[in-house]
């Protein structure tokens, strides 16, 4: 692409062969008329056929880029292998299954264009109205997102929702760390950023399988919880007052 986009759309990809390609061909519609946009596919390693999908997709969507990672390393490093190579100034993430909405993504580009503090802007983040999963992980979510919400203070009901659209070079000086995007709104906020959300919508998974249970999401999360709040007890921004 010779212009650098306005917008670089990253999507985490592990085994959504069969997910892959309606999505893109959603997001293209999502977005005409509306920025110049680069997709960022990173293929965490997928074993289904993603990669020949995302090589197929390709010959129609120009705008297509795919990074391949050797092996399974997790959705935060997929997207941070994505923040790393986007070209725009603004990021967008979105999971490739399909269960985040591309006709939403607008509205998230709206409410940043709107903000009065958009200077010190980081993150606008998806607020998922009505979950589309199993009982067993809306509920695991809620306690996680209570307990997160309680002992982080961060204010924000869902963290977990993968439409999200950032400041690429803020989000970059942020520590980095498996399950980090879990965290994004509190890391932000540590740093002194501004989150805003917006109410977004969600569907149920259509063709392959989710990639989390209780065991990966909920135990790993306790861990997770406690390494941000030292994070965040550890933090000083001092004022400087003057420097000769
Ligand atoms: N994902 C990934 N690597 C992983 C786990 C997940 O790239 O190790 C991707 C996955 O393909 C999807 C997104 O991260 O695009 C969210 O995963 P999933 O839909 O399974 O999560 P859920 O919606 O069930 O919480
Ligand atoms: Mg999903």
């Amino acid at each position: 692409m010779e212009h650098t986009p306005q917008l670089s759309i990253v999507i985490p990809a592990y085994n959504e062969a069969a997910c892959l390609g309606p999505l893109l061909g959603e997001l293209n519609a999502a977005l005409a008329g509306g920025p110049t946009y680069e997709v960022l596919c990173v293929d965490d390693g997928s074993t289904d056929g993603t990669l020949e999908v995302l090589r197929s997709t390709r010959e129609r969507l120009p705008q297509l880029r795919i990074v391949r990672h050797h092996s399974r390393s997790g959705q935060s490093a997929a997207l941070w292998t994505g923040f790393g190579r986007a070209k725009a100034p603004w990021i967008a993430t979105l999971d490739a299954d399909g269960q985040n909405d591309p006709r939403d993504l607008p509205r998230l580009l709206e409410a940043r264009d709107a903000s009065p503090e958009r200077e010190e802007l980081w993150l606008v983040t998806g607020i998922r109205r009505k979950r589309r999963d199993t009982l067993l992980k809306r509920v695991s979510s809620r306690v996680a997102n209570a307990v997160r919400g309680r002992l982080l203070r961060d204010g924000i009901s869902d963290t977990g929702c993968g439409l999200k659209l950032m400041h690429r070079a803020r989000i970059l000086t942020l520590p980095r760390f498996d399950h980090m995007h879990r965290f994004l709104p509190a890391l932000v906020m540590r740093s002194g950023g501004r989150v805003l959300t917006v109410e977004v919508g969600h569907r149920p998974r259509t063709a392959g399988t989710t990639k989390y249970g209780v065991r990966n999401r909920l135990f790993v999360g306790v861990v997770d919880l406690l390494g941000v709040l030292w994070l965040q007890r550890r933090t000083t921004h001092p004022i400087i007052e003057e420097e000769l």
